[in-house]
C-alpha cells in the first residue's frame, strides 16, 4: 500500500460547517493522493486476478468476522481514502464464494472479464444514470442490447434493456406480457382490468428458474395460476401436456396468456422444444418468453444450434451477459422483438422528467430510473474483447470441458452420470453403497462429498435435485478452467469419499 498517511484528507474539525464558498465538502480529496491510490486499486486487482489460482478456491469466513461486517456500526469520524484499499486486502478478498478460480465448479457464477473490469471503473467514474436524458452510454446501452439480440439470433427488430441480472429480465418481460395481453383484450382499465386480471394463466415447466415464480408473484399472479408444464425424460417441456393444460384452463373460463420456456435449464442444462412452443402460443394468443439467462446464446454453437430454431420468432428473451460471457456481475437483459410492448408497460409520465419521444429514455423500458452505465460498458468492452467470434469459442470451450468431464464420469467405475445438458452442466451420482463407513442415503453422501470437497479448498461443486435425487453438479462457465482443473475438480471427490469412509 502506497501512500503517506493523514495526508490523504485535509484536516477537517469535527461538525465542519462550510462557509460560503469556504472550500470543498467532505468527499473531497486531493488529486495526487487519488491517483495514488487509484494506481495502488489498480495494482491490488491485477495482483489479486492474476494469483487466484494460488489461493485457496474458498474459504469459510470466521463467524466472529462475520458478525463484525454485519455489524453495522459506522464511526463518527471518517477516514483516510488508504484504508479502503487495506480493508478489502485483509477483510472482504480472502473470503470469496470461489467463482473467480478455475476449480470452481458450483453454480453459473463466472470470474470477471479483464475488459470488464477495466470498463466498470471507468464507466463509474463517468457515473451516467441511464435512465434519462441523453448519454451516450444510454446510446451504447441501445448499440450492446442489438449486438446481444443478434448473437442470441432474435429478429432484427429486437430493442430492450440491460437489467441487474435474469431475475430483473424475466420480471420486466412477464410484466410487458400481461400488459400486451391486457391490451389484446382491451383491459387496460376498469371493470374489464379487474375481471381479465383475475383470470390470467402463465405457464412453466417443472424445471424452470425460481425467478419466474418471483416475478409471476410480483405482477401478481397468484401461484397457482403459474402452471408447472411437466417434463419429458429429458428435461424438456411436455408440449403436449402444455397443449392440453391451456386448453383445459381455457376451457374453465380462464385467460392463459404466456408460456416461459427454458433456453439452459439452471439444474441439468436442457433446452425446451422453442419451434412446437411458440406454434401452442400463437395458435392460443399467448406470449411466448424464453428465459436464457443462462442459455440464451447457444444458437451460436454449431453443436446446439439446432435446439435454438426458432428464436427469432420468440416474444422476448432474457440473457444472463454476468453468467456465459463473464461481463462483471450486475448486467442481465431483457430482450424483446417488439420493444413498444416494454414501453408500453413501463413508460409512465411525471412533471419533473419530460422524455424524448423519439430516443424514448431507457426508463420508459423499465422499472428502473437511475440506472447504472457500468452494464453498457462492461458488455461492450466484453464483447470488444471477444468479437463475434470469440463469443461463439467461449461458449465451444464449455462445451468441451463438459464433454470432457461427462467422460470422465462415464470412465470412473464408482461415479454414474445423471445428465446429458446439452448445456455445460454436469449432474453425477456416486455408485458407492451406503455402508462401508459412508452415509446412509446417497443423497447424504452426496451433500458430504460436497461439503468436503468445499471445505477443503482446492476445488468446489454444489448439489442439486435431479428426478427427485441429490446428486453432485458442476458447471462449466469459467473461461480459465481447463481439463488440468477438471481432473482436480474428480480427484477432490474421489478423495471426499475416501476420506468419509475412513473417518
Ligand atoms: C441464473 C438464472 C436466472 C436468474 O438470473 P440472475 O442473474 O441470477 O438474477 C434465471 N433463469 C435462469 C435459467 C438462470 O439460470
Amino acid at each position: 500500500m502506497s501512500t503517506p498517511s493523514k495526508t490523504s484528507r485535509p484536516p477537517r474539525p469535527p461538525s465542519a460547517r462550510l462557509e460560503a464558498g469556504g472550500g470543498p465538502g467532505p468527499l473531497a480529496v486531493h488529486p495526487k493522493v487519488f491517483r495514488d491510490e487509484l494506481a495502488a486499486a489498480a495494482e491490488w486487482v491485477a495482483g489479486y486476478l492474476g494469483q487466484i489460482t494460488e489461493r485457496p478456491v474458498a474459504r469459510p469466513i470466521p463467524s466472529a468476522h462475520r458478525q463484525d461486517l454485519a455489524a453495522g456500526v459506522l464511526p463518527q469520524e471518517g477516514q483516510d481514502l488508504e484504508a479502503l484499499l487495506d480493508f478489502v486486502d485483509r477483510a472482504i478478498a480472502p473470503y470469496p464464494t470461489g467463482n473467480g478460480h478455475p476449480a470452481f465448479f458450483a453454480w453459473i457464477n463466472s470470474p470477471p472479464s479483464p475488459a470488464g473490469v477495466i470498463a466498470e471503473l471507468l464507466a463509474t467514474a463517468i457515473n451516467a444514470t441511464c435512465g434519462m436524458g441523453e448519454h451516450a452510454l444510454m446510446d451504447l446501452e441501445r448499440g450492446v442490447v442489438r449486438e446481444l439480440a443478434s448473437l442470441a439470433g432474435m429478429a432484427v427488430t429486437t430493442g430492450g434493456v440491460l437489467t441487474s441480472g435474469g431475475s430483473m429480465a424475466n420480471l420486466l418481460c412477464l410484466g410487458a406480457a400481461r400488459t400486451w395481453f391486457l391490451r389484446c383484450h382491451d383491459a387496460t382499465d376498469g371493470p374489464a382490468y379487474d375481471r381479465t386480471h383475475a383470470r390470467l394463466t402463465a405457464y412453466h415447466s417443472d424445471q424452470a428458474h425460481m425467478s419466474v415464480a418471483k416475478a409471476a408473484a410480483v405482477i401478481g399472479l397468484p401461484p397457482w395460476r403459474l402452471r408447472t408444464v411437466p417434463t419429458t425424460s429429458d428435461q424438456r417441456m411436455d408440449v403436449e401436456a402444455l397443449q392440453a393444460m391451456v386448453e383445459a384452463d381455457r376451457a374453465r373460463g380462464l385467460l392463459p396468456f404466456c408460456v416461459v420456456s427454458n433456453l439452459g435449464s439452471t439444474a441439468g442444462g436442457a433446452v425446451d422444444p422453442i419451434e412446437a412452443i411458440t406454434r401452442v402460443c400463437r395458435s392460443q394468443g399467448l406470449w411466448h418468453h424464453g428465459d436464457g439467462a443462462w442459455g440464451g446464446l447457444g444458437a451460436l454453437v454449431p453443436e446446439l444450434a439446432p435446439l435454438y430454431q426458432g428464436v427469432a420468432d420468440l416474444d422476448s428473451l432474457t440473457v444472463d451477459p454476468h453468467k456465459t460471457l463473464s461481463v462483471p456481475v450486475g448486467c442481465g437483459a431483457a430482450l424483446v422483438t417488439d420493444p413498444a410492448r416494454l414501453r408500453d408497460a413501463f413508460a409512465f409520465r411525471a412533471s419533473y422528467l419530460d422524455g424524448d419521444q423519439d430516443w424514448p429514455w431507457m426508463s420508459d423500458y423499465t422499472i428502473e430510473l437511475t440506472r447504472p452505465g457500468t452494464r453498457a460498458l462492461t458488455l461492450w468492452a466484453t464483447l470488444r474483447q471477444l468479437g463475434r467470434s470469440g463469443v461463439t469459442d467461449l461458449l465451444q470451450h464449455y462445451q468441451d470441458l463438459a464433454r470432457y468431464l461427462r467422460g470422465r464420469v462415464q470412465q470412473h467405475p464408482t461415479m454414474e452420470l445423471c445428465n446429458e445438458g446439452p448445456l455445460p452442466v454436469v449432474c453425477f451420482r456416486l455408485a458407492d453403497g451406503p455402508g462401508t463407513g459412508l452415509p446412509d442415503t446417497r443423497a447424504d453422501l452426496h451433500t458430504a462429498v460436497a461439503a468436503r470437497v468445499q471445505a477443503r479448498g482446492h476445488a468446489y461443486l454444489a448439489t442439486v435435485c435431479h428426478n427427485g435425487e441429490t446428486v453432485l453438479r458442476a458447471c462449466l462457465c469459467n473461461y480459465l478452467t481447463t481439463t488440468a482443473d477438471v481432473d482436480t475438480l474428480l480427484q477432490e471427490v474421489q478423495s471426499a469419499v475416501d476420506h468419509l469412509r475412513t473417518a
